[in-house]
């Protein structure tokens, strides 16, 4: 139990945080004031001694009702009313034998004047032990009412001041950069934190303070944590980590609270790395929207402020903070002497993306043949804790085939997992409908394969998916692409248009399989006119601005209201010209398609080569073996 700490952290974190021990003190302080001043003042007021014959007096006097005489103790105990007051008093017995016949002239009834006395036992255990009892009782279940709210885990009654410090996971991780594959940009920058966590007085000798913080910036799984972790574990100083949601209270005042003790035991533990996740939740912008809403939020958020302008850069504590959404912070937080680093960590590449795979891989049993290049290649846009998923996967899909290794085909398997979902076997489709899924994506692949400038096709399939697919097409491109010509961006779009082409094409209906394609070309194209300037008339005017690239971008407009009709009429046209394109594609190479969906149709999935293979073979021959 500490309780070094316990007065100062009272006076300002509002009632429901005082530690419990307080209360019992307070508590018990109180039995014992109405024990010791009350009832025995009481008591004391009313029996007044008095002799016997100020007794006889008040007889006469008429001035007594009742009366008792107690054998045992030999005294009288009488009640006087006197002034419409009640007074009980006693007196020492004589030896009157005349005295009953006295009280029963004088009216006066013989009845007990004070209770029976209580036994000592029974006085102590109704004076202390119940309410000290009933106390306890409420202290404990209030206490575990406040664990509850605060997610913590065990600790008991009597950790109550301290249990807010129970949250903060604290250890010496024992993970290495060595551990994050990739992110060479990221490590770097951390690099330098690390130097210094190792000697400070080299920077302090020239008089170089070091960031009291940095932010980690990067969509989600990218291994911020991780990178923090890291830190930590290079620098071997421990390692406090919590949540940013995990401040937002539902009592007002906790979260700072919270704020408080976190850096508290942070100073103590000098050198130290203190990582908040998700700093989003609490140091959103603070603006007018919700006036007055969002107290609990701000006063954590002014507390970490505070926190991080007090404490002394030079001890050695450094604050990481991680966020996929740095547009929405607040600014105060990136002010100089604060969050004043910003590290991007971004999806990996290609290269990044094949050694991550390897260091999860080392983890588990892989065959030796198998060709992490080419993993890593159809993973394009798997973030880091994807990818270690996709490692993972494969490894179960080993097990539960009864091999001891990891095949190139597991993973191949698992990417589809993590990217589209399991395989549903058990999901049938019609003949009729999957002979449309077959044409639509045969559609997509095909228009892909005769433009110039598209990424191969990598795989068909139409095996249905949990995520609901029905079929998909596969297309990695060979190299990375960091820029994209208007040309491949048209051709892109002429592929997803290519689905739906081939239904029409082929069957003269359409169906509702072609909704996701449709979502992306418009997505591409709205981007292509509104933000990468690709259109004639508008040109390098940016009508779109992203407030959030790291949450799918939320786009919003920046223009009127006019060119926005202008715009959308834009968009329709340029996915019309390229679905007119695709579906031109297709008629010119209708034998193909047919052959090539029957081959899909049969088999359900394709590879990339058996398509080529089929694609660039004569007619001749495919008439041969496919002449029915
Ligand atoms: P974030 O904090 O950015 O959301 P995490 O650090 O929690 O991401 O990453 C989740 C998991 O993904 C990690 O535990 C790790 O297994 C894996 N991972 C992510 N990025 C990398 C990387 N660059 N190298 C190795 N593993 C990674
Ligand atoms: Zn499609």
């Amino acid at each position: 139990m500490d309780l070094k700490n316990m007065g100062n952290r009272s006076t300002d974190s509002g009632p429901h945080k005082r530690p419990i021990i307080i209360y019992y003190l307070i508590g018990l302080l109180i039995v014992i004031l109405i024990n010791s001043l009350l009832v025995p003042s009481i008591r004391e007021r009313s029996i007044v001694d008095t002799d016997y014959t100020t007794f006889l007096e008040k007889i006469a006097q008429g001035k007594v009702s009742k009366a008792q005489v107690d054998k045992s103790d030999d005294v009288i105990y009488y009640e006087v009313v006197e002034g419409g007051k009640q007074i009980i008093c006693k007196t020492g017995r004589m030896d009157d034998p005349d005295l009953v016949n006295r009280l029963y002239a004088a009216g006066v009834r013989q009845a007990s004047v004070i209770p029976a006395k209580e036994s000592p036992w029974i006085a102590l255990i109704i004076g202390y032990v119940l309410p000290i009892a009933a106390m306890v009782l409420l202290g404990n279940w209030l206490s575990k009412r406040m664990m509850k709210s605060m997610g913590g885990g065990p600790g008991g009654m009597m950790s109550f001041g301290k249990s807010n410090a129970k949250v903060y996971v604290k250890s010496s991780t024992g993970i290495k950069f060595s551990d994050v594959a990739g992110e060479d940009e990221a490590k770097d920058l951390l690099t330098e934190i690390v130097d210094y966590l190792h000697n400070p007085d080299k920077y302090r000798e020239i008089g170089a303070s070091m960031p009291k913080g940095a932010l980690l910036v990067g969509p989600p799984g990218t291994g911020k944590t991780l990178l923090a972790k890291a830190v930590a574990g290079e620098a071997e100083v421990p390692f406090f980590s919590i949540s940013g949601s995990e401040f937002v209270e539902m009592f007002v005042g906790m979260g700072a609270a919270k704020v408080r003790d976190l850096f508290k035991q942070a100073n103590e533990k000098a050198p130290c790395i203190v990582f908040i996740d998700e700093i989003d939740t609490i140091g959103k912008k603070r603006d007018g929207a919700m006036p007055g809403g969002n107290d609990e939020r701000e006063q954590t958020l002014n507390q970490l402020l505070t926190e991080m302008d007090g404490f002394d850069g030079s001890k050695g504590v450094v604050i990481l903070a991680a966020t996929n959404r740095p547009d929405s912070l607040d600014p105060a937080l990136l002010r100089p002497g604060r969050f004043d680093r910003r590290i991007p960590v971004e999806l990996p590449d290609l290269l990044g993306r094949e050694e991550i795979l390897k260091v999860h891989a080392k983890k588990i049993k892989v065959a030796d043949n198998v060709r992490f290049d080419e993993i890593a290649k159809a993973a394009s846009g798997a973030s880091g804790a994807e990818l270690a998923n996709i490692v993972n996967e494969a490894a179960l899909r080993a097990v539960r085939d009864g091999r001891r290794f990891a095949t190139q085909a597991d993973f191949e398997e698992s990417i589809e997992v993590v990217i589209a979902g399991y395989q549903k076997k058990n999901r049938v489709l019609s003949s009729k409908e999957k002979l449309i899924v077959s044409y639509h994506e045969i559609g997509h692949a095909l228009v892909a394969a005769k433009q110039t400038e598209s990424a191969p096709v990598h795989k068909i399939t139409i095996i249905p998916r949990t995520s609901g697919a029905l079929g998909y097409t596969m297309q990695v491109d060979e190299q990375e692409h960091f820029l994209m010509t208007k040309e491949e961006l048209e051709n892109k779009i002429a592929t997803f248009t290519g689905g739906r082409a081939a239904e029409e094409l082929i069957f003269h209906s359409i169906t509702t399989g072609a909704a996701n394609d449709i979502e992306q070309a418009t997505k591409l194209a709205r981007a292509m006119i509104s933000r990468y300037g690709m259109s004639d008339e508008f040109g390098m005017v940016a009508m779109e601005t992203v407030s959030n690239q790291y949450l799918g971008g939320d786009a919003s407009l920046t223009c009127s209201f006019e060119t926005q009709t202008l715009l959308d009429k834009k968009v329709v046209n340029l996915i019309s010209r390229q679905y007119d394109k695709a579906y031109k594609i297709l008629e010119e190479n209708i034998e193909k398609l047919h052959e090539l969906a029957k081959y899909l149709y049969d088999n359900e999935t394709i590879t990339g080569e058996e398509f080529m293979a089929i694609l660039n073979r004569p007619k001749l021959e495919a008439a041969a073996s496919y002449g029915a």
